[in-house]
């Protein structure tokens, strides 16, 4: 016998907040409850046939059944500068200013180790995506939190930031369109960004990975679209959410080539790439037929009135998204974040995410991703209705 200890960072890990959630759901579905799922951000809409055509396609070519390159293949990498040239006017160099990645989670997860020494402070929003926070931990980093509030539009505040947490940070987190608040940032922001970048030495990185999924024909900015973005940060993408294409693992990373490249090397020692046959359907997803984006926008549009009208007429005050598959809204008075969700999921049969699961300024709201049917979106208005909350 030995004895198996884990190692601190995983015991440091924090409490996963969701996972009393996730026994009740099991156990409403073990009684038979007829349960409408919006607690996950994950498509419920299968990949577009064109990208699912070429992968059949390329995954008979013995010359991509080989390791790939680390970094991606060069037409994987012209074809994203391409899709920025075009999407966001910017002009990027495949190589150096792009790297692959086995979807954008993976880059997340890893540039701390790049970059961050122990010690070392990340700027982190909350409520946010929980990769930032812990992959900085694993790095050995401190995770400094910039609350995401209301009164703000749901945009850190950084001139609350104390300056002694400044001489420490080396590096911060943003992500617009915003999971879970779904909130928009500006072109303005976006520069106050750049500025306080450039005054304090912070390495930004973006993370853009709801950056098709709008509504209203709303047109999220680039951060690199941002003068002078190209030298302090990068920006984190992926084909997860604007293609339906969560299960296959592709994204990137572009900008400055300082922060890519030392991506690039913690890549090379970890990893061995993207399955190149995936990458060629990548190119596909970017440079083929763009209706299915246009279908995309159509579909959660219908579903996204369905859900914030029918809350609305119930009194819940909630805003339609202008971009994400969210709606995140303040619960009833009377209700925290966790008793407002389990007793959703109890009178109603349906599931929401407590805010305070993605950070605790996170608390009072819930979210609701848009990831089922209108008709089943419609059945839970009907619920909540009837639950009279
Ligand atoms: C879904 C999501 C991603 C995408 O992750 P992939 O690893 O590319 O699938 C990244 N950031 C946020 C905030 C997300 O919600």
């Amino acid at each position: 016998m030995i004895t198996i200890e884990q190692a601190d960072r995983l015991k440091k890990l924090p409490p996963y907040l969701f996972a009393e959630l996730d026994r009740k759901k099991a156990e409403a579905r073990s009684r038979g409850v007829d349960v409408i799922d919006l607690g996950v951000g994950d498509p419920d809409l299968p990949t577009p046939d064109n990208i699912i055509n070429k992968l059949a396609e390329a995954a008979r070519e013995p010359r991509y059944h080989r390791y790939p390159t680390y970094t991606g293949m060069n037409e994987f990498r012209k074809a994203v500068s391409r899709w920025y040239k075009r999407r966001a006017g910017v002009e990027l160099e495949p190589i150096p200013e792009i790297v692959s990645l086995i979807g954008s989670k993976e880059g997340i997860a890893h540039i701390p180790l790049a970059f961050i020494n122990p010690g070392d402070v990340v700027l982190v929003p909350s409520p946010a995506y929980p990769v930032y926070a812990i992959a900085t931990m694993f790095a050995g980093g401190i995770p400094y939190e910039m609350p995401l509030l209301k009164e703000n539009s749901f945009l850190p505040d950084l001139g609350l930031i104390p300056s002694d947490v400044l001489g420490k940070a080396k590096m911060m987190f943003l992500n617009y369109p915003n999971n879970p608040t779904a909130a928009p940032a500006t072109q303005e922001f976006f520069r106050t960004v750049v500025d306080f970048a450039e005054k304090h030495n912070i390495m930004i990185c973006h993370d853009f990975a709801y950056s098709e999924m709008t509504f209203d024909s709303y047109v999220p900015p680039s951060f690199l679209e941002t003068p002078g973005a190209m030298d302090v940060g990068i920006e984190f993408h992926s084909l997860s959410k604007t293609y339906n294409m969560t299960g296959w693992r592709i994204g990137w990373a572009a900008g400055s080539a300082k922060i890519i490249d030392g991506l690039g090397r913690i890549k090379s020692n970890i990893d061995s790439g993207i399955f190149e046959a995936i990458q060629v359907a990548g190119i596909e997803a970017l440079e083929g037929d763009q209706q299915c984006l246009a279908d995309m926008r159509d579909i959660y549009t219908e579903r996204r009135d369905i859900l914030v009208g029918g809350l609305r007429k119930l009194g819940i005050n909630v805003e339609p998204p202008k971009a994400t598959f969210y709606v995140w809204f303040e619960v009833p008075s009377g209700y925290g974040s966790a008793s407002f969700a389990a007793l959703l999921l109890e009178k109603s049969g349906i599931v929401a995410t407590p805010g305070n699961g993605f950070g605790s300024p996170g608390e009072g709201y819930v979210r609701m991703a848009l990831t089922v049917s209108k008709e089943r979106l419609a059945e839970a208005v009907d619920r909540i209705a009837k639950a009279g909350f």
